[in-house]
């Protein structure tokens, strides 16, 4: 049972109850992007049984009829075991959701990851014609090219700042450098991509640009923030765009928790109002 501090950021132990959590944020709006905790693998047995219940989850999706989709990070489906492993089971994964009309996003990790993450998702993003989508890091300086390789594909690519310490030969470090690089990629967005444009951020100027960005060359786009995080901000947007909500549930909760507190104390004291009933 997750405790009330941690349920203002996981939405549950089980598909069903993170199911319910979509279910409310629909009514409100929003849409969910559903991803089951869990990542770094080294055997092949768990990151199959993960990608099993992703499998189990888009069959849910469909039937229950929610507007939500996926987000599965590679290392939970097997990377560490070998990119084959991580190969099969995300084409698996994304078989079984394209069945059933339901989208999957595939997370980016590290930058020793991004590029069989990439050529991963171009394969079965031509394959399914835009059926799937992938995070690309505004810290990482290669970004740029990568932006450019997938400005022609179907598909969608969210944007991030970048949640990996990497090291300051391929990647800004200072915040203000990697905010700078963020503008400077949503433009190259905007510019080249016809859409699946969607901007993955709680910082109001990288939203507020986004927006410029949208009146200036009337591409759409979408905004995704985490569950827990600016979630009335989530609701006010939602009256003018397509809003989508991450939300992470499953048993391996409290790693999840514990670094969306120790990142801001915002979170904290977020988590901690909800407890106190204040
Ligand atoms: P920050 O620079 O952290 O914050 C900027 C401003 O946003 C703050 O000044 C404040 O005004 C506002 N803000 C931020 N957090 C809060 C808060 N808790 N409460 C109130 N205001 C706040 N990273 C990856 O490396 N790979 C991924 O696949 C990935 N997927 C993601 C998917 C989604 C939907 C999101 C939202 C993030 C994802 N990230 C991923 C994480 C991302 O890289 C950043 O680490 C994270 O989003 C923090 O950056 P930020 O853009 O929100 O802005």
């Amino acid at each position: 049972m997750i405790p009330p501090i941690a349920s203002n950021f996981v939405a549950g132990e089980d598909p069903e109850t993170a199911l319910e959590h979509v279910q409310e944020l629909n009514e409100e709006g929003v849409k969910g992007i559903l991803n089951l905790l869990g990542e770094h693998y080294h055997e092949r047995p768990p990151a199959d049984a993960d990608a099993d219940a992703y499998v189990a989850l888009v069959e849910a999706i469909g039937e229950s009829g929610v507007d939500a989709c996926v987000s599965v990070k590679p290392s939970q489906i097997g990377l560490d075991v070998g990119d084959e492993v991580f190969e099969e089971n995300l084409a698996r994964i994304v078989d079984g959701a394209a069945d059933r009309d339901v989208f999957v996003w595939v997370d980016m990790e590290d930058h020793t990851t991004t590029d069989v993450t990439l050529d991963a998702y171009e394969r079965l993003t031509r394959e399914t014609d835009g059926m799937v989508g992938v995070c690309v890091q505004a810290n990482l300086k290669r970004t740029a090219d990568d932006l450019e390789r997938l400005a022609p594909l179907p598909g969608k690519v969210r944007l991030v700042k970048g949640a990996y310490d990497e090291p300051k030969d391929i990647a800004y470090k200072k915040k203000s450098e990697v905010d700078r690089a963020y503008r400077e990629y949503l433009e190259l967005m905007f510019r080249e991509f016809e859409g699946g444009i969607a901007v993955g951020s709680h910082d109001p100027k990288m939203i507020d640009h986004a927006r410029d960005l949208h009146e200036e060359h009337g591409t759409d786009f979408e905004i995704q923030m985490l569950m827990g995080v600016r979630e009335s901000t989530q609701f006010d947007l939602a009256d003018e765009y397509e809003v989508w909500q991450y939300i992470p549930y499953g048993s391996k909760w409290f790693s999840y928790f514990y670094r969306r507190i120790r990142e801001r104390k915002e979170n904290a004291l977020f988590a901690l109002r909800a407890v106190v009933g204040n």
